[in-house]
């Protein structure tokens, strides 16, 4: 088999992130690459190793849908560009369902490249489950059938659907891709003989917080659509089973169904009010702040001095000033130096605290032209079992792990070797330690460890860019929600900037506001303009960037929470 990438098609279920198999999830951890289409949930997708090429094959730039054909050579040719690589395709419901997957499986087969299918729900039987439809039932249907509702016959445009079989099954009937034609499979099944009297329900968005049923029959069916706007994705579900959803409905439409709603990820409390709003019923994007970049070159730490001498407090140095070897650590600025990989030579521990700093020293390491066997003779300390483990894909086995995977841990250890002198005379030569850390690792293993050196080889940096799907996800948003005034700077930096700035932008001005009331960036994106905020001096910051603001009686999470639910019950 040539040395290609592993394809792996996947069912990310109709919509619940908690529908997504284990396998799944643990595939789309790890992949290089993941090809996704239109009704995958921002949830699953912010699941995905978040240094994954993410590929939006349901909409192109231009809003055009790939061509299914473009789809299958692209992950022919995902496979070849990421040899070893993991290939995650990524399709609503099960793959194999109306999912085209078989299509492209064919062809990965013709090029020759692995694939595994993991399987996913197929939304046919879980949104009718999500709206309290068992899809069959002892006494009332004893087959199911799913059917797509999109297939026309090449000639003259009409379905090329056998109804006069359909309208003859006494099964329960789920069709697929059928709200627009859904009133001219209705007639025909009458005209072939199905009771119009026949229940049936459509389901749209099922098992989202968006859901919802519209209960109908069969001679109903093309009226009730256009009276409740059903549109898709929507599933259509005929029988006597309908029915028992007048027993069985067991989703509650909770307060907050329906919406999505922003959260900042900067905060520690930022995940603890995402899960409490997600409970609520809304549909939670939390976006990140912070992201961390790989140095060009390691550099040297030395603490950086102002005019005056003194050190340069910590808080009033932003992060994103780094001039080209400035950087910023909690102990304050550091004036630092690129290194030379030669001087390597001179020590005889390389410790490393992160799988972050393991990447980002072999990256520079190999850009600067060196291999492993520079390496040649030393020892090598991880801070962890998750370090050590992407230390061995580099083909480097620790010699130190502590037992409590800290950096205390590590540092004692490795104090540990360094020989006590008395008299200043030792018998042994005292190792020489090198740290690989980020910028804002802290002085522990330092404090521990004072003759060692410490590389800078990657950075924290606040984010740069969201990927699309987030942004779009971000842009059709209900509100914002913030927990701090430093949720609102961030939020404004990353989000509405659209470039790295430590300077917000005002939004307050007439062009950036569009009549709909969402706030415009520089790229003319829409953002909601909508914010909880979390008491007064939280509103103060919202509003000064242009936000209207609802908020909380109180500075805590209750209050914030309470009112948002109040401001939806009121609205609704
Ligand atoms: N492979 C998918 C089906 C793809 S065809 C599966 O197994 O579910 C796309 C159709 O699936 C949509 O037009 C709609 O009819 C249905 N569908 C998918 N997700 C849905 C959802 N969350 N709610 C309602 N219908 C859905």
């Amino acid at each position: 088999m040539a040395n290609f990438g592993h394809v792996y098609l996947i069912g990310a279920g109709p919509g619940d992130p908690g529908l997504l198999t284990l396998r799944g999830k643990d595939i789309l951890e790890k992949a290089d690459v993941v090809v996704y289409d239109r009704l995958v949930s921002p949830a699953i997708l912010g699941m995905c190793n978040p240094k994954a090429k993410m590929v939006d094959v349901g909409k192109m730039p231009t809003h055009h849908k790939v061509k299914q054909s473009e789809i299958n050579k692209l992950l022919v040719q995902f496979a070849k560009e990421y040899p070893q690589g993991v290939i995650a395709r990524l399709k609503g419901g099960d793959p194999f369902v109306f999912g085209r997957g078989g299509e492209e499986a064919l062809e990965l087969v013709a090029a020759g490249v692995e694939f595994d299918v993991v399987p996913g729900i197929t939304s046919a039987i879980s949104v009718p489950a999500y709206a309290g439809i068992p899809v069959s039932h002892r006494g009332i249907a004893t087959s199911f059938h799913i059917i797509t509702g999109h297939e026309k016959a090449e000639s003259n445009g009409e379905l090329s659907l056998d109804f006069e079989n359909l309208a003859k099954c006494p099964g329960t009937l789920i069709f697929l891709m059928g709200i627009a034609n859904m009133d001219f499979i209705a007639k025909r099944l009458i005209e072939c003989g199905k009771d119009p009297k026949t229940p049936l329900a459509f389901i749209e968005k099922g098992t989202t917080p968006y859901q919802r049923t519209v209960m109908a029959t069969l001679e109903t069916a093309g009226e009730t659509i256009a009276r409740e706007n059903v549109t898709a994705p929507a599933i259509t579900i005929m029988g006597g089973v309908v029915e028992l959803r007048q027993t069985l409905a067991w989703k509650k439409n909770l307060p907050l169904s329906g919406k999505r709603l922003v959260v900042t990820r900067a905060a520690k409390q930022a995940s603890g009010i995402s899960a409490r709003l997600s409970a609520l019923g809304a549909e939670v994007i939390e976006t990140p702040m912070i992201e961390t970049r790989t140095l060009e070159c390691p550099l040297v730490m030395a603490q950086a001095h102002d005019s005056i001498g003194s050190a340069m407090p910590v808080c009033e140095q932003p992060v994103t000033a780094l001039a080209s070897h400035v950087i910023a650590s909690p102990e304050g600025a550091w004036q630092s130096s690129p290194v030379d990989f030669n001087t390597l030579a001179n020590f005889d521990i390389l410790a490393f605290t992160s799988t972050n700093g393991v990447e980002s020293f072999f990256k520079q390491l190999f850009a600067a032209g060196y291999d492993v066997r520079v390496l040649a003779g030393k020892k090598i300390a991880s801070v962890g079992k998750i370090t050590e483990k992407k230390l061995l894909e580099y083909g480097i086995r620790c010699d130190y792990v502590p037992e409590d995977h800290t950096g205390e841990g590590l540092g004692k250890l490795l104090a540990a070797l360094i020989p006590q002198s008395t008299e200043g005379a030792t018998s042994y030569p005292i190792p020489r330690i090198l740290l690989l850390q980020g910028n804002l690792a802290d002085d522990t293993l330092l404090n521990l460890l004072p003759q060692a050196t410490r590389w800078v080889v990657y950075e924290t940096l606040p984010v740069s860019e969201l990927p699309d799907w987030k942004r779009e996800a971000v842009e059709n948003a209900d509100a914002v929600v913030f927990a701090s005034t430093s949720a609102v700077e961030n939020y404004c930096s990353v989000i509405l900037s659209g470039v790295r700035s430590t300077e917000s932008k005002d939004l307050n001005r007439d062009s950036s506001t569009t009549p709909n009331g969402f706030a415009q960036n520089d790229n003319n994106a829409c953002y909601p303009r909508k914010s909880f905020c979390i008491g007064r001096m939280t509103e103060s910051a919202a509003r000064k960037h242009g936000f209207n603001t609802v908020t909380s009686d109180e500075t805590t999470m209750d209050s914030l929470v309470k009112k948002i639910v109040e401001f939806y019950t009121k609205n609704s």
